[in-house]
């Protein structure tokens, strides 16, 4: 499969143009981050928004990017998810959307726990038929950009920055 080199550069700037679009007319009060792509994101969102950060854990892929399995996996969730999801305006941030199995699960399961709104924000969108669609109650999608069908390669995976700055590894 293709693969795409995105810089931290790259990174920050699409997630500035994110953070730029939710303050049009919005706020959460709190960014959730799907571990552990979203960490990153939702790290530099937080300098905008200044909001907490809560930490989902959820798993498809192995290390070897293979799909390992095909419903996501639970690994963490929120401690006294009740007190604070409950009537909270949610940002949830995750690096990618591919097959969106994971978002959509995620999302689920956040909703049962009573929001007051749950937005979605992920850096990359890639074109492709879905295997999972989004809740309907969820209205809200920002992204950084709109790519392919291609293997993104993000620079927090690299073991050798220079090399992946170089498109090399
Ligand atoms: P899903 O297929 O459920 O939408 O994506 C699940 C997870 O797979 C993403 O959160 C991300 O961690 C990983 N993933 C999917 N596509 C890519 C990709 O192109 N590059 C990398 N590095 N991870 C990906």
């Amino acid at each position: 499969m293709k693969k795409l080199f995105i810089k931290y550069d790259e990174i920050h700037r699409l997630t500035h143009k994110i953070a730029m679009d939710i303050q049009k007319d919005w706020q959460p009060d709190v960014i959730v981050a799907i571990a552990s792509g979203g960490f990153i994101p939702a790290r530099i969102l937080k300098t905008y928004l200044k909001k907490d950060i809560y930490v989902v854990g959820l798993k498809r892929y192995s290390d070897t990017e293979e799909a390992i399995h095909h419903q996501p996996i639970k690994i963490q969730w929120i401690d006294e998810v009740e007190k604070k999801i409950k009537d909270k305006k949610i940002l949830l941030v995750d690096e990618v959307d591919d097959t969106r199995l994971t978002l959509s699960y995620c999302l689920k399961e956040l909703l049962k726990h009573d929001p007051k709104e749950i937005r979605v924000a992920i850096l990359h969108q890639k074109l492709k038929p879905k295997e999972a669609e989004f809740p309907p109650e969820i209205k809200t999608i920002y992204q950084g950009e709109q790519i392919d069908d291609v293997w993104i390669k993000y620079p927090w995976e690299a073991v050798d920055i220079d090399k992946h700055n170089n498109n090399l590894e």
